[in-house]
């Protein structure tokens, strides 16, 4: 399944922020058979409509979509030639599909800045850079391999893929970018997923400052960074947070902290976006026994989501009878949803929608 990984310098709040999210985690005892890392965390995806159909129906089972985080420890500058974690590391980035990248602004004498002093601008640039060279290093070796194969001209269909690898070279190292910042199309893309480019990857910046800077949402670095990311990675969002003000709310404060005015959780708005940025949505089933969310990629036919439940949904897939959340709730009740003529019955090719009520039709 996919996940996402909290990346970013040492010190910068990755693991607490890691620990906040497993902590505000209901325990997973309902999953003996799911053996989990220690660095790697099931979140639930908080969702409203869940808790609706959870209070309506009152059913025995309620399972959420999760998010599935990965702590990735160990990124310093140097890395991609071994420092810190070095090469290890990075491979451990190449198994994630999106990125936290973790930013401090808190100041705090007692925490010491790798880089000796808070500068968030820096450390992304740091970074960037880390993930970039690791790309060019891969490329170089596919690029050497390729150019062997396209100059036999034994192959001839290489080529198109030979002369991506070479527009990905213009991007990433004439104009020392991320291979997400470059326009690609549909089949370049395709042909871009076989390989793990670590800049590729959707970054979702997470900006860690003190509790009293984040109740105010005020900081002198808020506006630089934004820049920053318009200017190098443009579209990615930003989210304001305080591990300070998280630990706070858990009546847990840091050794230097004072509890003052409260802010809102962020959590919440960061489980989901990571969701988003992997591009998964989800569908849910319904009934007095299970009330559930099952996670799947945008754009998913409605047999293949079927498929998710049992292959049988799939394999013997008759149609997909469909509520939108917005009408049940509307409605009130599935009779109602029928009576307007707003349940449907779907074929094959229906792509569900995130929050669709599906119920599967099959031969068995
Ligand atoms: P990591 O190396 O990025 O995983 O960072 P940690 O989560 O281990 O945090 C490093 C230190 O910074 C720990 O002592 C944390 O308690 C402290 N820390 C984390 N977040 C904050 C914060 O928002 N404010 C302050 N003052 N300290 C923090």
């Amino acid at each position: 399944s996919l996940k996402i990984g909290i990346v970013g310098l040492p010190n910068v709040g990755k693991s607490t922020f890691f620990n906040l999210l497993t902590k505000s985690q209901v325990a997973s005892e309902n999953y003996p058979f799911c053996t989990i890392e220690p660095n790697e965390s099931r979140v639930s995806l908080p969702d409203q409509r869940f808790d609706f159909l959870c209070d309506f129906h009152k059913p025995q089972s309620k399972v959420p979509s999760f998010l599935h985080v990965t702590d990735i420890a160990g990124l310093v500058k140097g890395a991609h030639e071994g420092q810190g974690l070095g090469n290890a590391f990075l491979s451990h980035i190449s198994s994630c599909d999106a990125i936290y990248h973790m930013l401090r602004i808190f100041e705090d004498e007692n925490v010491v800045h790798v880089e000796g002093d808070v500068n968030p601008i820096r450390d992304m640039e740091i970074i960037h850079e880390e993930l970039r060279m690791k790309d060019c290093e891969y490329l170089r070796a596919r690029i050497c391999e390729m150019e062997k194969i396209v100059q036999r001209g034994a192959e001839k269909s290489k080529k198109p893929e030979y002369d991506l690898l070479l527009k990905v070279n213009d991007c990433l190292e004439t104009q020392k970018r991320a291979i997400r910042f470059c326009k690609w199309s549909n089949a370049e893309i395709e042909m871009l997923n076989k390989h793990l480019f670590l800049t590729s990857k959707p970054h979702i910046y997470l900006i860690n400052m003190s509790a009293k800077n984040f109740a105010k949402k005020k900081s002198k670095w808020l506006q630089p960074i934004k820049e920053f990311i318009d200017i190098n990675d443009s579209g990615a969002h930003l989210i304001p947070f305080s591990a300070e003000n998280e630990l706070n709310l858990l009546n847990e404060p840091l050794e230097s902290a004072s509890i003052g005015s409260l802010g809102c959780s962020a959590l919440p708005k960061i489980i989901k976006n990571g969701f988003q940025a992997l591009n998964l949505e989800c569908f849910f089933t319904c009934g007095p026994d299970e009330v559930r969310a099952w996670t799947i990629h945008k754009g998913t036919k409605a047999p293949q989501a079927g498929g998710r439940i049992h292959t049988d949904f799939e394999k013997g897939f008759i149609m997909a009878e469909v509520m939108k959340y917005i009408d049940f709730k509307e409605c009130g009740s599935e009779a109602e949803v029928k009576s307007a003529g707003k349940y449907l019955q779907k074929g094959r090719e229906y792509v569900v929608d995130d929050g669709d009520i599906i119920l599967f039709r099959f031969n068995a």
